[in-house]
């Protein structure tokens, strides 16, 4: 294999989870190549719900969700739909994330994801100031929305589980919750009212400002796709459109298309997506002073700056059908059913989130080695996690072999 470039480390993805990386390693001194076809931070790390949600503790797969896993699927207008072509390639991925959703493996999996996320909140606070981003992020925590009083006596084993795991939740009656976002609509369930959780005006700017950061910090881009990663005696030769390189050491990082890559490295890893949508409705003051979820519409309504950004919803479709219209018809519906005074939706977007089927991201060495280093699938929380995974693969790659991680996040626990 000969390679025109040669670097230390090469980070595959400059998402908010590959920049994040790069920032710690470039920081460390070394040399590091970030690789990536598009604009830093263009994919999911662009359009999501700007929530530093580190209650966000349930897997995607509970009892609950598995219980009616039939009915949302084939109901088109449920927040959790699937594509029907996409049926057949993705019946592997739906029978581990049914594996996963039963009790024990849910509970398991939430224990896990407390743990990676209870110190998310103050992670995201050092970074902010650093990388010159802290009036974006904003320490008014997040609330969940309960329209009916059936959802709220629903949500109380959740809550009470969410306590016992460390999560501060206040739980808010009808008059509590209006007094807190007074544009709401009076519901007949109230709220849950999370204090210490954060979140983004604008998490597009956010990942801006962290690229930034990382060329300050010394680290190159390169625009390129990786298409084939090889091991090579001297180091791993990345191919592909705009990439011909070897690197000493590899990170792979390209969120939900990393699949492809781990396997070349040596990794099965049975990486999916679900893809997510958003509407944004410019307005000056957008209606709200925190992300507030409607629960059982699986979205967040985002004040966000000079709009709000309505977020979220579940689609399984894979990676390559074009964003569905009536996921956004049903996004903009769900929106107009909380704000019925809404404008015309100022724009739309679709992105892929990285999901694995126990809602944990794969974080540590390959199996074919450790010179290559998996970091994705961080589904619902990769804006969240981005810090704590940072730290983790700053660990793997220092080789300390007592401790390659976090026992949750190992790539080969599938
Ligand atoms: C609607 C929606 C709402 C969300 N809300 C939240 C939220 O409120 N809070 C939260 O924490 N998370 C949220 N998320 C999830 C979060 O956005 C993702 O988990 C996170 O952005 C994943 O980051 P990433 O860096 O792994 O992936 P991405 O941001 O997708 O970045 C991957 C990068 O890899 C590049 N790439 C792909 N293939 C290659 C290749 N072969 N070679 C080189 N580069 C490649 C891509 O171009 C891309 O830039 C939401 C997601 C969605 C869709």
């Amino acid at each position: 294999v000969t390679a025109a470039a040669q670097t230390d480390i090469a980070v595959i993805g400059a998402g908010v989870v590959g920049l994040t990386i790069a920032l710690r390693l470039a920081q460390t001194g070394r040399e590091v190549m970030v690789i990536d076809p598009a604009a830093p931070g263009s994919g999911a790390s662009y359009g999501n719900a700007g929530t530093i949600a580190d209650y966000a503790v349930q897997p995607v797969g509970t009892p609950d969700v598995l219980r009616n896993l039939p009915s949302l699927l084939f109901d088109r207008n449920s927040p959790l739909a699937i594509r029907r072509a996409a049926l057949p390639t993705l019946a592997p991925w739906l029978f581990r994330f049914a594996r996963q959703s039963l009790p024990a493996a849910a509970r398991r999996n939430a224990v896990a994801l407390a743990g990676l996320l209870s110190d998310a909140a103050p992670r995201w606070r050092d970074l902010a100031v650093e990388i010159g981003g802290a009036e974006i992020l904003q320490a008014r925590g997040c609330v969940y929305m309960y329209e009916r009083k059936a959802s709220r006596m629903a949500a109380a084993a959740d809550l009470a589980f969410r306590r016992s795991v460390g999560v501060n939740v206040e739980l808010l009656s009808p008059t509590e919750l209006v007094a807190l976002e007074p544009t709401l609509p009076e519901t007949e369930g109230g709220g849950a009212f999370f204090p210490g959780a954060l979140f983004m005006t604008d998490p597009g700017r956010m990942v801006a400002l962290l690229a930034a950061a990382v060329g300050r910090a010394g680290a190159a881009f390169l625009g390129g796709r990786v298409q084939s990663l090889v091991r090579a005696p001297y180091g791993v030769a990345l191919f592909g459109p705009g990439v011909d390189m070897i690197a000493r050491r590899v990170v792979i990082a390209a969120g939900a298309h990393s699949r492809d890559l781990a396997r070349q490295a040596g990794d099965r890893v049975p990486l999916d997506t679900e893809r997510g949508y958003h509407a944004e409705y410019d307005m000056k003051c957008p209606r709200l002073a925190r992300p507030v979820c409607p629960t059982s519409r699986g979205f967040y309504l985002c004040p966000m700056d000079g709009r709000l950004r309505v977020a979220g919803t579940v689609e399984l479709g894979g990676l390559t059908a074009m964003p569905s219209p009536h996921r956004i018809a049903r996004l903009d519906e769900g929106a107009r059913a909380i704000f019925p005074d809404l404008p015309a939706p100022s724009r739309t977007w679709m992105g892929f989130r990285p999901s694995l089927p126990d809602s944990l991201p794969v974080i540590g060495p390959s199996r074919g080695g450790s010179d290559v280093t998996l970091a994705f699938g961080h589904g619902h929380i990769g804006l969240t996690l981005a810090p704590i995974t940072a730290e983790l693969v700053l660990r793997a790659l220092d080789g300390d072999s007592a401790d390659t991680g976090h026992p949750a996040v190992i790539p080969d626990r599938f």
